[in-house]
C-alpha cells in the first residue's frame, strides 16, 4: 500500500500512469482530497466503481487518527493528538489569532535534541514521520476548519522534533504545502525552526524556497547554549549564525531567534548585552518566552522584573523583540506534553469530534 499524502502532484500522475491508468485523473483525486478534504474512496464519485475499488485497495488515503483535540480555555489554542499506524502519538497545534490559523506541526515521534527545557526531549527519539504524516496534521486540521469557513493560512514546523534531523520529509512536505495544486499555502507563510543543524541550515539555503526560518538561540552565548542544548556541542554558535546570515542574505527573508528565557541560567541583564552584541547588525526579531515550567523539569520562569530589566537593555541596544507569556495550557513551552501524557496514561476519550 501506498500512502496518497506521500505523492506530489507529478508523482501520483507517474503512479497512476505506471497502474495503466490515465493521468487525468490525478486532478479528480487532488481536487478531492486537497480541495474538498474528502478522504473517503466511497465519496469520489465522479470515479468508476471499479477504480475506486483498485484504489482502495491500494492507496491509503490517511495515516492519522484522531485521538482527541483539546481546547484551550479562551478556544484561542487547539491541540490535536494523532495516533500513527505504528501506535506512536504525535501532536499539532491550531492557533486562532485574528485571521490566522496557523498550524504547528511535529516532523519526528520524540525529539533527539533532548534540549533541557522541554517535554518532548525528554524520552528521546523515537522515529521520523514521512511526509504524508506531517502533511495530514495540516490536511486534517484544514478540514476541521473547512466547518466554520476557514481555513488553515500559516504552518510552522515548531511541533515534537528537530525539522533538519528529518530534511527530506520535511522538505517534501513544505513544496507540497506550497504547491498550488494541493494546498496553496504561500511559502511565506511557512516557518522552520531548528536548533541550529548547520547542515540542514546550509541545504535550507540551495532549495529555492522562500519559508521563514527560526533559531531556536536560548542562549547569548556558546557556554550556557552548551547547557541547555546538547547539540550546541557539534555546532559551535559562530557556525551555525554564520550559516543563518547567508540563509537571510540569499533569501531576504529576516531571521527570528526564539529565546526561552529561564530563571537564574539566561535571565541576567548581563546576558541581554551579551544577547544585543550578538545580534547588532543583523536583521532579525528576538522572540523572548519566559520559560513554562514542565513536570519534572527542575527549571524556573524569571518574574516579570528579571524579564522587563531583560527586554529595556535589549531596546535600549534597538534589537527589536516581543515577548510571547505562555499559560498552562498553551502552545510553545509545552510542546510535546500532551503526547507524553497520553503515552503514560492511554486513557484519553474524544473531546470534540474532528469533521470529514
Ligand atoms: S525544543 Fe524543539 S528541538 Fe528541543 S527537544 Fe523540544 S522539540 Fe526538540
Amino acid at each position: 500500500m501506498i500512502d496518497f499524502c506521500d505523492l506530489t502532484a507529478e508523482e501520483l500522475a507517474e503512479w497512476l500512469k505506471s497502474q495503466g491508468e490515465r493521468e487525468f485523473h490525478a486532478k479528480q483525486l487532488i481536487d478531492w482530497v486537497y480541495v474538498k478534504g474528502v478522504l473517503d474512496w466511497e465519496k469520489m464519485t465522479n470515479l468508476s466503481k471499479d477504480m475506486r475499488e483498485k484504489l482502495k485497495s491500494l492507496v491509503k488515503l490517511s495515516v492519522l487518527e484522531l485521538v482527541r483535540i483539546l481546547p484551550s480555555t479562551d478556544l484561542e489554542t487547539y491541540k490535536f493528538l494523532w495516533k500513527l499506524p505504528d501506535g506512536s502519538l504525535v501532536e499539532s497545534v491550531l492557533i486562532c489569532s485574528g485571521d490566522r490559523r496557523t498550524v504547528c506541526v511535529s516532523s519526528q515521534v520524540g525529539c533527539p535534541a533532548r534540549c533541557a527545557f522541554c517535554a518532548s526531549g525528554q524520552n528521546g527519539f523515537v522515529r521520523n514521520l514521512r511526509p504524508a504524516e506531517i502533511l495530514e496534521q495540516v490536511l486534517r486540521i484544514n478540514g476541521w476548519l473547512a466547518e466554520k469557513d476557514e481555513r488553515v493560512s500559516h504552518v510552522v514546523y515548531m511541533g515534537m522534533g528537530e525539522p533538519f534531523k528529518n530534511y527530506d520529509p520535511v522538505v517534501k512536505s513544505i513544496r507540497m504545502l506550497s504547491d498550488p495544486a494541493l494546498l496553496n499555502i504561500s511559502q511565506r507563510r511557512i516557518t522552520v525552526s531548528t536548533v541550529g543543524i548547520v547542515e540542514g541550515i546550509k541545504r535550507l539555503t540551495t532549495e529555492g524556497l522562500k519559508v521563514n526560518l527560526v533559531l531556536s538561540l536560548h542562549a547569548p552565548n556558546q557556554q550556557i547554549r552548551q547547557k541547555i542544548i546538547p547539540y550546541a556541542r557539534k555546532y559551535p554558535l559562530d557556525t551555525i549564525m554564520e550559516a543563518m546570515d547567508e540563509y537571510s542574505q540569499k533569501t531576504k527573508r529576516d531571521i527570528t531567534y526564539e529565546y526561552t528565557m529561564i530563571a537564574g541560567i539566561n535571565d541576567h541583564p548581563d546576558h541581554a548585552h551579551e544577547l544585543s552584541h550578538l545580534l547588532r547588525g543583523r536583521q532579525c526579531t528576538v522572540n523572548l518566552i519566559p520559560y513554562n515550567p514542565v513536570l519534572g523539569i527542575k527549571l524556573k520562569r524569571p518574574d516579570k522584573k528579571a524579564i522587563k530589566s531583560f527586554r529595556s537593555v535589549l531596546f535600549g541596544c534597538r534589537i527589536p523583540n516581543t515577548c510571547r507569556y505562555t499559560k498552562g495550557d498553551d502552545i510553545a513551552a509545552a510542546c510535546g506534553q500532551l503526547a507524553l501524557q497520553q503515552k503514560n496514561a492511554d486513557e484519553a476519550a474524544p473531546l470534540v469530534k474532528l469533521g470529514t
